[in-house]
């Protein structure tokens, strides 16, 4: 059954959320890029990295506060001058030297080390190391969904293994001790948590779909497995792209199965589990994880809620848009599948009263109920606003939405908005009911 993984991975989610979900104060700063240079010490499950933080000053800036989870910073300076710092709650606030006018630029550079216990994930038997989401936790950083900048990641891992991260990748480097330095650069401004890599004894299949190289990596799996079992990646990424009325952005998309994860998206580079993978082998028509990871590389990737209050924009629009490519690949059984899925899940929170608005702010600390209603009812009323305006107008409302707020970030009256727009007529009600209050029992 295709929703097998999607509800594994609900199951698994509110560690993830604990630390997703800092509200999001407005930044006297609006962070550039980051620089970060990563090593990870696998087999003893820890890193040593070096970050620099370019930023604008929006305000006058004295401080500077970062999300650094439970890292150790060992120093920060500015320009070579070690900086005051203090460290509470997944916080860094650093004080600095000078402060930097409004219209401004400047930089940090901060030395750490860790051993996250989550955000990275480490298998020493297989050599590997992935990230999981939680940006924070490896790198300081700013955790809030709105905030993009560019990355500029190094991983530096002993020789034989293969990487692959966020952004276009860089020539590798040998080093004077025999350690492989991977690098990559984003060409475009983007969410800190879209950010990360994988890295492991891996095997690797590529093909080349239209201007797109695909790669798939894996542990367990054959090259011969991992192109069976990845042989639908260029036509759902055709599919999104034409739902989306927007190409592809960049070169290459990158699957990787690792030891054990939910399904994450990054940019350019999406993560399934090994056992996700054994159970594509055995029902090719198993594709609903790895199609609601590739439809996040436009709908949470590009178009990213502004913040986790409108985390529906990113889960119920992933969720109903891999429905769309069931739909298409496999036809209307498999898409009402979907619906009757959701549908039911609505019902039976409803029933121990626990439906709510999909706008909602207590993110802080999501029960498995609140993920449903992000991701499961989300995708519903997409559904049910499919119904209400028809096929032509919903899909250009979705596209028009779609491209009106790449690279932007969104709340729930952009979307309403754009598709007032298509419809030509108000949706408040719509809206009233579905999005911004727990709605009415379906009769
Ligand atoms: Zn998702």
């Amino acid at each position: 059954m295709a929703c097998r993984s999607l509800l594994h991975a609900l199951l698994l989610m509110p560690l993830l959320f604990a630390v997703r979900a800092h509200a999001s104060a407005p930044r006297a700063f609006d962070v550039i890029s980051y620089e970060v240079a990563l090593e990870p010490d696998i087999q003893q499950k820890r890193l040593q990295g070096k970050v620099t933080v370019w930023f604008d000053a929006v305000q006058r800036v004295q401080t500077l506060t970062l999300d650094a989870g439970e890292l150790d910073i060992a120093s920060v300076t500015q320009g070579g001058r070690a900086l005051q710092f203090e460290q509470t709650n997944g916080r860094l606030r650093i004080t600095l030297a000078e402060p930097i006018p409004s219209g401004a630029f400047g930089n940090v550079r901060i030395a750490y080390s860790g051993a996250p216990r989550f955000g990275l994930e480490f298998a020493p038997e297989r050599d590997e190391v992935y990230s999981v989401f939680s940006t924070s936790q490896w790198m300081p950083s700013v955790d809030a969904p709105d905030e993009r900048a560019r990355l500029h990641l190094s991983l530096t891992l002993p020789a034989g293994l293969l990487a692959a991260g966020s952004g276009r990748a860089k020539p590798p480097r040998t080093l004077a001790d025999g350690r492989i330095e991977h690098r990559w650069s984003s060409d475009s401004a983007l969410p800190a948590y879209v950010y990360g890599f994988a890295a492991g004894r891996y095997q690797e299949a590529t093909r080349q779909h239209a201007a797109i190289a695909l790669r798939f990596l894996s542990v367990d799996r054959t090259p011969a497995q991992l192109q069976t079992l990845f042989a639908r990646t260029g036509d759902m990424l055709d599919f999104f792209a034409a739902r989306a009325g927007l190409p592809y952005r960049g070169e290459s998309y990158q699957q990787a199965l690792v030891k054990s994860t939910i399904g994450q998206e990054m940019a350019g580079l999406s993560l399934m589990s090994e056992d996700y993978g054994q159970g594509v082998l055995d029902d090719p028509d198993d594709t609903a994880l790895m199609a609601h990871e590739a439809a996040h590389q436009w709908w949470g990737n590009r178009v990213t809620c502004a913040s986790w209050e409108h985390f529906w924009l990113n889960e119920g629009m992933a969720n109903f848009m891999t429905a769309a490519y069931l739909q298409h690949a496999q036809g209307e059984a498999a898409y009402q599948a979907q619906v009757q899925g959701w549908r039911t899940r609505l019902e039976a929170l409803r029933a121990k009263g626990a439906d709510h608005a999909l706008v909602y702010a207590n993110w802080d600390a999501p029960t498995g109920d609140d993920r449903a209603v992000a991701y499961r009812k989300g995708a519903y009323v997409l559904h049910l606003l499919r119904g209400e305006l028809g096929e032509a107008v919903f899909w250009r409302g979705l596209r028009d939405y779609t491209r009106t707020y790449d690279g932007r970030s969104v709340v729930s009256a952009d979307f309403q908005r754009a598709m007032e727009k298509a419809a030509g007529r108000s949706l408040q009600p719509f809206f009233d009911e579905w999005v911004y209050t727990a709605g009415a029992a379906e009769g």
